[in-house]
Formats: C-alpha cells, structure tokens, sequence
C-alpha cells in the first residue's frame, strides 16, 4: 500500500491585464456570450468561449428552463457547439466567467461536476486543453482541463 498525491499546476494572475493578448480576447468573447445567457431563474449569467486549432472561436451561455434539469450550463453549451459541429478541431484554449448585475463577478466561478465530467471527455476525445476561470479580482488558469477532476469515470 502507498499514499499517492495528486497535483494540480495552477497559474494565478491577479488581474486581467496579466493575461496575453489571445486569452484576453477570448475572455471577452466569453463575457459577451456571457451577455446573452438565459437565466431568468437565477440571474446568474455565465458564459463560456473556446478557441479552436483554426482561430475559430466558439462560444456558450447558460440557458436555464422552468422545468430546471432541462437547463444546461455555458460550458456545456460551448462543448456541445463544439461536439456537433467542429470535433476534428482542436481546443486551444478554454474560458469560463460569470456576470452579477451584467458585471464581471470578483471571484472566478469554477464549472459544477457535470461540466468537469463533460470536459474531460472532450479531453478524452480531442485532446485536452488548458482553461482560464476568470473573475476581476482573480484569475486561474489551468494547463490541463482534466486537472479539475482527477480520477473521472471513463467507460472504457
Ligand atoms: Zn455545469
């Protein structure tokens, strides 16, 4: 028997300026899919952009239901867009932030399970790719998506 530890390699930036040029234009895609969220249960917007091997950029937003399981979270939307239509495309890069009163929250939001279960399949499929969750006041970036859920369920 041995103990094993797992590690995770995060990189905080403390403001967005820190970010380079490609992952602040992605951000801002984010936050304007963001914008766009249907949530008028929670009025928690939250938006989600990729970018793909090509430069193309796609994007997602939270759009909830009144019949709440049938809603479906940004990062899913975006993964999904992905998933139909451009799956022989890489992901480059991944963002996901959240909008209080159409603002950028302070805090980073970090993706429920499901999302954390959707991503590394995606990873599994395609190849994993690093992601930001930003807030205003802080912002992590992670090399590898599957390092926000280690030991995920694979049926293989
Ligand atoms: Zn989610």
């Amino acid at each position: 028997m041995k103990e094993l530890i797992l590690k995770i390699a995060v990189t905080e930036f403390d403001n967005l300026n820190e970010l380079n040029s490609l992952e602040y234009e992605l951000l801002n895609k984010a936050i304007k899919a963001a914008g766009n969220a249907y949530s008028p249960y929670s009025n928690f917007k939250v938006g989600s952009a990729l970018l793909l091997h090509d430069n193309r950029v796609v994007t997602g937003n939270n759009q909830e239901n009144a019949a709440f399981p049938a809603g479906i979270c940004a990062e899913q939307v975006a993964l999904s867009n992905w998933g139909a239509n451009f799956s022989h495309l890489s992901i480059k890069l991944m963002v996901v932030v959240a909008l209080k009163n159409e603002k950028l929250t302070d805090e980073v939001i970090t993706p429920c399970g499901e999302c954390r279960q959707v991503m590394a399949e995606v990873a599994m499929r395609n190849g994993d790719f690093p992601l930001i969750l930003a807030g205003k006041n802080r912002i992590l970036k992670f090399e590898k998506s599957v390092d926000l859920l280690p030991l995920s369920f694979m049926n293989k």
